[in-house]
């Protein structure tokens, strides 16, 4: 089987809440999203999403998606789908660095070998490990008051987990984080993420602020040094995000014991190859994990769906279905959250197939 034509579609995705907002004063309004469709000279065909926080959370963007598949597509078109080691490193070669890029390549190869094989991702990756698998919701960040209400509003919805976007003045996260502390019931999960936002006098406060109470910390600050210096001074449970984005990475924070959780984004690493391999180390080395992507549609949602739910529940602290937050729905059977919870699909692949209707005609194509 050979690669035959690349094709990228791209989707605006509004978000139903409105906009959404993180530390330093980020805001997105509506997504940009790339759909990758890679063809095959046997007829059979895969898809994958690739859609960056805006340009200013990781370095990633959205047209830069799509220059970098134009870039690297040439150097794919006649290799194997269903060779996904051979494939990650021709792409490696073909460009350095750039993971978003390559992730929705990788993604629509998965989708390819699972629809060869007849089986879903979710079993190439090791196998469903329960009947469903567990939720965050992101709370974007507004007033103290809003936020408590946003998280009642998705609690009463099923939601047990809820991630607040915090980052910004020191004083009033501390007020974000005790108003929605005060409205979560026993055995939910709170999560301050600050997404590098403080320096680290500014953690430094918050953590002693909120030392009553149950929450994690997630990427207080920029480096992974200053993180490490705010995680020896705090014994709230800890996240790491933006800092992890290698092996490299994990490794050298496991050996320093500088988090307890990380948050694994598919796109980030480069795709399900590379993030599986991330996510069996820390299933290795016990760390659990936030399994999701920078944010997508449909298909990303189902991407993240068989990596989680193929993670052992112990290990998976939560994942997401970012479908719900956006109006826009790009394929015709996506998975749908169910109080709280979400299942991979049990059809071949990814288990989708697109709404063409949505999709228009492709923005780039390579054969
Ligand atoms: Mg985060």
């Amino acid at each position: 089987m050979k690669i035959r034509k690349i094709s990228a579609y791209q989707t605006d995705l509004p978000l139903a809440e409105g906009p959404y907002n993180w530390s330093g004063g980020n805001t997105v309004s509506v997504f940009d999203s790339t759909l990758v469709q890679v063809d095959t000279d046997e007829g059979v065909c895969g898809y994958g999403e690739v859609c960056p926080l805006g340009p200013a959370y990781l370095p990633a963007f959205a047209e830069g998606a799509r220059t970098g598949i134009a870039k690297i597509g040439p150097s794919l078109i006649g290799m194997d789908p269903t060779c996904l080691g051979v494939l990650n490193r021709r792409m490696d070669e073909a460009l350095k660095g750039h993971p978003y890029v390559k992730s929705p390549i990788d993604i629509a190869c998965w989708d390819i070998l699972g629809r060869v094989a007849g089986l879903p991702i979710s079993s190439l990756l090791g196998g469903r490990q329960a009947d469903d698998f567990v939720l965050y919701r992101a709370i974007s960040q507004e007033t103290p008051a809003r936020m408590a209400e946003l998280v009642s509003t998705h609690r009463a919805e099923g939601y047990t987990r809820f991630q607040l976007k915090v980052g910004a003045d020191p004083a009033e996260d501390v007020e974000r984080i005790r108003a929605a502390a005060a409205v979560v019931g026993p055995g939910d999960r709170l999560i301050a993420d600050a997404n590098t936002g403080w320096l680290m006098h500014d953690a430094m406060r918050v953590v002693r602020a909120v030392r009553d109470v149950d929450v994690y910390i997630e990427q207080p600050c920029l480096s992974y040094e200053e993180c490490l210096s705010v995680r020896r001074h705090t014994r709230h449970p800890f996240v790491l995000d933006e800092s992890i984005a290698s092996v490299g990475a994990l490794l050298r924070a496991n050996g320093d014991a500088a988090m307890d959780v990380i948050n694994l984004k598919i796109s980030k690493l480069g795709g399900l190859t590379k993030a599986s391999q991330l996510r069996d180390l820390c299933v290795s080395l016990g760390i659990a994990m936030t399994v999701e992507d920078t944010w997508g549609g449909d298909f990303t949602t189902a991407a993240i769906a068989h990596l989680a739910h193929s993670t052992p529940p112990q290990f998976l602290f939560t994942s997401t279905d970012f479908n719900s937050y956006v109006t826009v729905s790009t394929a015709r059977n996506p998975p749908v959250r169910q109080r709280g919870r979400l299942a991979a699909p049990a059809a071949p692949g990814l288990g989708l197939e697109p709404r063409r209707e949505v999709l228009g005609e492709p923005v780039l194509v390579v054969e």
